[in-house]
């Protein structure tokens, strides 16, 4: 569904990401880990077409800056970009309109009750408390119900609440066939709801794993993720192990 292939993007003499290619599937979540600077936002505004890069990104096989790749793509940055002189209803129909949505408000409604807005839908956007902006931004990409949704950190600035509601979409969305892509440097926030996880560290690709691979592996995500970061010995020291084919396979 979403296919990022060779994809090096450098800010002057910076690389920020160098030649990243993975493969996301329909119906699934995959989480981008890594520390700060790994070049996580980077291939995440390459993919939604904000940057420009060398390689190649295709979404449901379209170009990605193409109107049929649009169609299909939604985003929710981290830090959200609200209108102080639009109202809560007011952002969500300027997406309805930007996305030609007809019937948007029952969605609409269903999202407030969601993460909690419906009483704040007369409120500008300079007057929500950080929480209740990023519900808002929240609730602004998942309006158009995208085939494959980017998320740049979700859950920071959220309540349990939204944590939980968020949580329970992803699993919605999932059944439903969506793509999603969760970048993140905080491993609890995602624990229990990805499917593959790609870990990025200065620009490159370390591991690119199935939850199932990672299971039989007996590591968890966060034992696995300070092994790729940290610079840990990538071979078993106890049984004299090569690595396993997925990270090789990512290197
Ligand atoms: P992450 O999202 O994983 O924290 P980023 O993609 O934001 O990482 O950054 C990757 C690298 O690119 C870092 O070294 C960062 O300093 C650099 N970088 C990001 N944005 C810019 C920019 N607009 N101009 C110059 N360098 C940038």
């Amino acid at each position: 569904m979403l296919n990022v292939s060779h994809v090096t993007k450098k800010y002057g003499k910076v690389t920020a990401c160098s030649d990243l290619s993975f493969h996301l599937d329909p119906g699934s979540v995959t989480v981008l880990l890594g520390p700060n600077g790994a070049g996580k936002s980077t291939i995440m505004k390459s993919i939604i077409g904000f940057l420009r890069y060398d390689g190649e990104i295709t979404v449901g096989g379209y170009p990605n800056k193409t109107a049929d790749a649009r169609r299909l793509l939604g985003y929710i940055p981290e830090m959200p970009s609200l209108y102080p002189n639009l109202t809560v209803s007011e952002h969500m129909e300027f997406i309805a309109r930007a996305y030609r949505l007809n019937d948007y408000k029952v969605r609409m409604e269903e999202l407030f009750r969601r993460f909690e807005l419906t009483d704040k839908q007369k409120k500008f956007g300079d007057e929500l408390s950080k929480g209740m902006q990023q519900k808002l931004n929240i609730c602004l990409g998942l309006l158009p119900e995208p085939k494959v949704l980017l998320l740049d950190e979700p859950m920071i600035g959220l309540d349990p609440h939204a944590i939980k509601e968020l949580k329970l979409l992803f699993e919605e969305m999932r059944t439903e066939g969506r793509t999603m892509l969760v970048s993140t440097h905080i491993i609890d926030s995602v624990d229990m709801l990805w499917d593959r996880t790609i870990i990025m560290d200065r620009g490159s690709i370390l591991a690119n794993v199935a939850r199932d691979e990672l299971d039989k592996d007996g590591r968890t995500l966060e034992q696995l993720f300070f092994d790729m970061t940290e610079g840990a010995d990538r071979t078993d020291e106890t049984s004299g192990e090569e690595s396993t084919s997925w990270e090789e396979q990512a290197k």
